[in-house]
């Protein structure tokens, strides 16, 4: 059994992007900017908006925090974002979600301009993925891709079932995966599925993204398979300081020794989806995807 190790993957890309944004500094380009709007003060979008900020000042990006209570409007906010879609300094920018239950999240997204999507949730964005053109990719599956890629795992011809179907991680994920290039024959499971267990334990490649913690057992995996751990819930525990535990959808101790290659959790997925922002936007810096 191979360990993925998303932390040491990430850390790679890291360099890599630092690097490509040294050089293109020296050569006179302008610093790329990412921008993120966060409303209100959920714990989790604190943190994850406060790694986004670290991750740029890491590979010498610019970066800006816009903050709003929760007090905001739907119209204060998309004000906001007809701002920073002028902004030409700004490359992309994210709106943290979730959102206030007063604001229409698909509203928002929608209006963003998709050349500065980064995030890749806009319906453009999310269409032109599904049609093979260029595209920002949404940075948890495009993290995924970008794993299978780097450890070298063969897709071409493989069954694989994708546990989830929401748009920002299953549904994504499951279209990349059938892709040229890709070429895995993909199955879509989510909470309708029948026979659920069986169709798990055929899988060559197996993608758990339900957010069920160790919902995956290990009869429900066959041997040989790889598998990637989407899965993050905070769980209740005595044994750390901040009372919760991280846990993923596979119950690692029954699947691992099954697997070929594994993600754990933490340290599998959740770091690549970090650096995958990063690497949409240092493509929107260089008009890669939008000419
Ligand atoms: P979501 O929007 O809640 O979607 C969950 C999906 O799983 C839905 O499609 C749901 O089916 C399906 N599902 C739920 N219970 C199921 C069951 N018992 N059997 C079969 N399918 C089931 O969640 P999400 O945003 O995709 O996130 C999924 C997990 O990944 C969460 O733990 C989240 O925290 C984590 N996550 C991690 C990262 C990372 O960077 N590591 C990034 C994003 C998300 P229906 O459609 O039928 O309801």
């Amino acid at each position: 059994m191979i360990l993925i190790d998303g932390k040491q993957t990430a850390a790679d890309i890291k360099k890599e992007i630092a690097a490509e944004v040294k050089e293109m500094k020296a050569n006179g380009a302008k610093t790329p900017h990412l921008a993120a709007i966060l409303v209100g003060h959920d714990g989790g979008s604190e943190t994850y908006v406060a790694y986004k900020i670290k991750d740029c000042e890491e590979v010498g990006f610019k970066s800006s925090l816009i903050r709003y209570e929760d007090d905001v409007t739907e119209a204060e906010l998309l004000a906001k974002v007809e701002e920073l879609n002028n902004d030409e300094d700004l490359d992309g920018f994210i709106v943290q979600l979730p959102l206030p239950a007063h604001i229409s999240e698909q509203k928002i997204i929608e209006a963003i301009d998709p050349k500065k999507d980064v995030d890749g949730f806009h319906p453009i964005n999310v269409g032109r993925m599904v049609i093979g053109l260029p595209s920002f990719v949404s940075a948890t599956p495009d993290g995924i891709v970008e794993l299978l890629k780097r450890y070298n795992i063969e897709t071409s011809g493989k069954d694989c079932v994708v546990v989830g179907r929401s748009n920002i991680v299953g549904r994504p994920m499951s279209v990349l995966m059938s892709q040229k290039g890709m070429n895995a024959t993909v199955t879509v499971a989510h909470s309708r599925t029948k026979n659920l267990k069986e169709l798990c334990a055929n899988a060559d490649i197996l993608i758990a993204a339900l957010g069920a913690p160790e919902f995956i057992k290990g009869d429900m995996v066959k041997e040989g398979a790889v598998v990637i751990d989407v899965g993050t819930t905070r769980v209740k525990s005595d044994l750390t300081k901040s009372g919760w535990k991280l846990k993923g959808d596979v119950l690692f101790d029954e699947v691992a020794p099954k697997c070929s290659y594994i993600t754990p959790v933490p340290g599998g997925v959740g770091p690549m989806t970090r650096v995958s922002l990063l690497k949409n936007t240092l493509l929107s810096a260089k008009k890669e995807i939008y000419k």
